[in-house]
């Protein structure tokens, strides 16, 4: 079993990324911000609440995503599987504490924390252009760079949490999709 966490800034290439870990690994991929938008589409009252933080560039509240996670996990009998990638989770420490808790409850742990290392410049330019592709609402200039400042100030000292663990692995997060995929490999197989 092999249970990780895809880190790194938005627009530093997570989703990208999972898509192929999941491929290759068989691994089942709870992404937060995926959960959230499926709730804005379908109107529930979770998406109500969680669409006035992200179009202010902003977290959720810490606890309706922790337990927004525990329903995900419980939901997917994630123990039984050949492990997970969590994209977009934790992002706080208090969210990183929450899914310690809830994996040893599951009797199991994050192995890994693949942290994706993108200089700011290139992390606003791919937003952007992520903007104009997919019409991502919260993919503006004015959101993004607030959510670069809540990058930095709530979830970056993630980092340093992981790295006193032992799980953090950096990669380099520039380069073509299949280069950055072919580091995170190297590194997930010598696990
Ligand atoms: P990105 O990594 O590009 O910012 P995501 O799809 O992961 O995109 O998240 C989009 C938005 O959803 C975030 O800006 C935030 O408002 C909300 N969100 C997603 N995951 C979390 C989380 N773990 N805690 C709080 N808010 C979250």
């Amino acid at each position: 079993m092999l249970n990780i966490v895809i880190f790194g800034a938005p627009g530093s290439g997570k989703g990208t990324q999972s898509d192929k870990i999941i491929e290759h690994y068989k691994l089942f991929h709870i992404s937060t911000g995926d959960v959230l938008r499926d709730n804005i589409r379908r109107g529930t009252e979770l998406g109500k609440t969680a669409k006035g933080y992200i179009d202010q560039g902003q977290l959720v509240p810490d606890e309706l995503i922790i337990d927004i996670l525990a329903q995900v996990l419980d939901e997917n009998k994630v123990n039984a599987r050949e492990g997970v990638i969590f994209d977009g989770f934790p992002r706080t420490i208090p969210q990183a504490e929450a899914l310690e808790q809830l994996l040893a409850d599951r009797g199991t742990k994050i192995d890994a924390v693949v942290g994706l290392e993108v200089p700011e410049e290139e992390l606003i330019k791919r937003i952007l252009l992520r903007g104009q592709m997919s019409g991502r609402a919260d993919d503006n200039e004015e959101t993004a760079r607030k959510r670069l400042e809540v990058y930095h100030n709530q979830t970056s000292p993630l980092k340093a949490y992981y790295e006193q663990q032992g799980k953090y692995r950096a990669i380099n997060g520039l380069g073509s999709i299949d280069g950055i995929f072919e580091s995170i490999s190297e590194t997930l197989d010598s696990l």
